[in-house]
């Protein structure tokens, strides 16, 4: 059997190396220039910068454990560092254990009362698919969906629960088909979060290695079925034949490779919105509260727009020279960008007002990540079984918009596809 993958992010490549590994024969097309799609390192003076993921889930035993074993790939852990999510004007810690939680400020004692109750919540069927408010809401009570969740989501999805399916967060039906959310979250473990030495965009590159053809700056433009029931794929002057094409692309992407040949697909895949997201890289003298940290969240409704900044050089000490302390602010989202925040002053004016002591930026970037996350509305769950029922035979998609928004949940998935 010959696949041809199309889409040279870490899904296409995870993809084509399980496939290689059981002797398959498997050729990879990557549009631009480089493999990694959104997990790529660049350099940036004495350090470098991620523009996409910057650490991914780890746990023994699981997926991406197996993963990173296989193809040899070595990783850091920074620890355990504060969190914080900035709510009523401040910066509140966030408790490492649920039990800290109970004597936090970051909810009221009616939302942690409630919150107490959850393994005590009947499991409800995965059908009729719920809203992502309304499952926490059902589960842990309002308190936690409205003065908690919010900045929690706007973390991973850049957008607000409100409108977004529980399918956005695979992991939450999961862990409640074991009985309750306690339950299933004591039963998985603990994850943390890891770096591969030299940038998350190690990953892609060394899976690239593993591969025998992977092919870049050649970006798929027609699918056509032969009379074999084979397939052809072209683009940028060259055509291949293959038994199977496996789009491991945005679902837009694959919406209009798919046009022609599946029109249920692609209409079901062309309706899954995305999110673009500014993020501003900057670099300061280390504040001793915050070098040691993951960083901290906004609470949406305050944020206006500014959902938060990570510290990178604490999950990578590579990213940054040693005397300096690396920032990743997060900008707009599903929830809008104010026009002030459209520049640098505007970005360090915000991160001053919840870290007063913060020194003047002494480098900064900018990136724009267009229609980089994939919007899990309510509907999702239909869009996404539309679009794999239409599919015609030999043809399969695979993508965050299908697994879950982490690294983790891609490997996880494509564990189970493969
Ligand atoms: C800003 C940001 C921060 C994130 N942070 C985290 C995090 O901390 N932890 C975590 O686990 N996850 C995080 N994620 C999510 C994670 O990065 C993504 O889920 C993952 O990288 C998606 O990989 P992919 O291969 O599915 O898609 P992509 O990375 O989009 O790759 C698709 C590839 O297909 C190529 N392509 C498109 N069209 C064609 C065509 N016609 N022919 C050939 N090739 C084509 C593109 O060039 C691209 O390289 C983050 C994402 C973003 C954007």
């Amino acid at each position: 059997m010959s696949t041809l993958i199309l889409g040279g992010g870490v899904t296409g490549l995870a993809a084509a190396w399980h496939l290689h590994r059981r002797g398959e024969a498997v050729e990879v097309w990557e549009a631009g220039a480089s493999v990694g799609g959104w997990m790529k390192t660049l350099p940036w003076e004495g350090g470098h910068f991620e523009t996409g993921p910057q650490g991914v889930l780890w746990q023994k035993g699981t997926a991406v454990d197996r993963l990173f074993s296989a193809i040899g790939l070595p990783f850091r852990s920074p620890g355990t560092g504060a969190r914080w999510v900035g709510k009523g004007g401040r910066l509140v810690p966030v408790p490492a254990s649920p039990p800290a939680l109970m004597f936090s400020p970051l909810m009221s004692v009616g939302a942690k009362l409630r919150m107490a109750l959850e393994p005590f919540i009947s499991v409800r069927d995965p059908e009729p698919e719920e809203g992502l408010s309304a499952f926490i809401t059902r589960r842990l009570g309002k308190g936690v969906a409205t003065e908690l969740l919010p900045a929690m989501v706007a973390g991973i999805l850049a957008a607000p629960p409100e409108i977004l399916s529980v399918d956005a967060i695979p992991k939450l039906k999961q862990w409640e088909a074991t009985g309750s959310l306690v339950n299933g979250i004591r039963k998985s473990g603990v994850s943390h979060m890891v770096v591969p030495e030299g940038g998350m965009g190690q990953l892609p590159i060394r899976l690239a290695s593993k591969l025998p053809a992977v092919r870049t700056g050649l970006r798929a433009e027609r699918l056509v079925r032969l009379a074999d029931g084979r397939w052809r794929v072209s683009g940028g002057g060259e055509a291949r034949e293959a038994d199977r094409v496996v789009l491991a692309l945005p679902a837009f992407e694959a919406a209009a490779l798919l046009g022609p040949v599946a029109p249920q697909s692609a209409g079901a895949l062309a309706a899954i919105p995305y999110t673009s997201v500014d993020l501003w890289h900057s670099r300061h003298t280390p504040l001793p509260a915050l070098k040691d940290s993951f960083g901290f969240l906004i609470h949406p409704p305050e944020g206006r727009g500014y959902l938060g900044s990570l510290v990178p050089s604490w999950m990578d000490p590579q990213s940054a020279p040693e005397d300096l302390m690396q920032l990743r602010s997060f900008i707009g989202g599903a929830f809008g960008k104010p026009v002030d925040l459209d520049q640098w002053e505007g970005v360090s004016a915000r991160l001053k007002h919840w870290i007063p002591s913060l020194s003047e930026a002494s480098a900064v970037r900018h990136e724009r990540a267009e229609r980089a996350i994939p919007r899990p509305e309510l509907g999702h769950r239909g869009r996404v079984k539309a679009a794999l029922e239409g599919l015609p035979g030999g043809v399969d998609w695979l993508s965050n918009a299908r697994f879950g928004p982490g690294v983790r949940d891609i490997l996880e998935g494509l564990e189970a596809w493969n």
